[in-house]
């Protein structure tokens, strides 16, 4: 099975809420889902695909990747006909999906859940709704959002569906790239959270010796236990 294993430790406080409730103006609510535990707050595969997909946007380029740099359907659709003429295709959207209702290009990585390996502490904290655009506080604008409290792990893996090994290779290696990005990017509103994984040999043995280092640094933790 083409799949890398993936743990996430949030460093500090984690909020992934469902989207909904901002929409309609209360509070903000941690995700949770119903197991044999009972309910578990979780951080669902699209949050973490998007966080991968934002963090890596910013520095594809720098590494020999192409990337249309864009989130919002119409505009990934506007640049994508211009890179075409330049004779390039977008490797962000390749791999991790081109945005919109369209499901002709899903890409190439595909997310699980993941899930606590033990019990998580939630807490609510009191903050400042800041006006998306500008980042200044909204006048009296004060909302509570659960959090998830530092000190467990979440594991998950993403598959990747690539078959031929060179489409293999350039999906992992954006994954690695977009995995290491996130230890300091962020996932969710504002939450920091480390990343570790295991690669099996397989998939180490399509890498050459530069991403092959990157890969085993991402085999433990970045940020130390503080
Ligand atoms: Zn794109």
């Amino acid at each position: 099975m083409k799949e890398i294993k993936v743990y996430l430790k949030p460093v500090t406080l984690l909020s992934i809420g469902s989207g909904v409730e901002e929409a309609v103006g209360s509070d903000i609510v941690q995700i949770r889902t119903r197991t044999e535990r009972g309910l578990v707050p979780y951080i669902p595969g699209s949050s973490v695909k998007g966080a991968l997909r934002s963090a890596v946007s910013r520095v594809a380029r720098n590494y020999g990747f192409e990337s249309c740099g864009e989130t919002l359907p119409e505009y990934v659709k506007a640049r994508h006909v211009e890179m075409l003429k330049e004779g390039k295709e977008c490797d962000v959207c390749y791999v991790f999906g081109q945005p919109g209702p369209s499901v002709s290009n899903m890409g190439k990585a595909v997310f699980s859940p993941f899930y606590p390996d033990g019990e998580v502490t939630v807490t609510s904290i009191t903050r400042v709704r800041l006006e998306d655009s500008s980042l200044r506080a909204h006048e009296g604008a004060l909302y509570t959002a659960e959090c998830i409290v530092p000190g467990q792990t979440f594991s998950g893996s993403i598959r990747i569906i690539a078959r031929r090994n060179g489409d293999v290779r350039k999906t992992l290696q954006l994954l690695l790239l977009s995995l290491a990005s996130l230890r300091t990017d962020r996932i969710g509103r504002s939450g920091i959270t480390d990343v570790r994984i295991e690669l099996a040999d397989d998939l180490k043995a399509l890498l050459d010796s530069k991403w092959r280092s990157l890969a085993s640094d991402l085999e433990g933790w970045f940020w130390v236990d503080m």
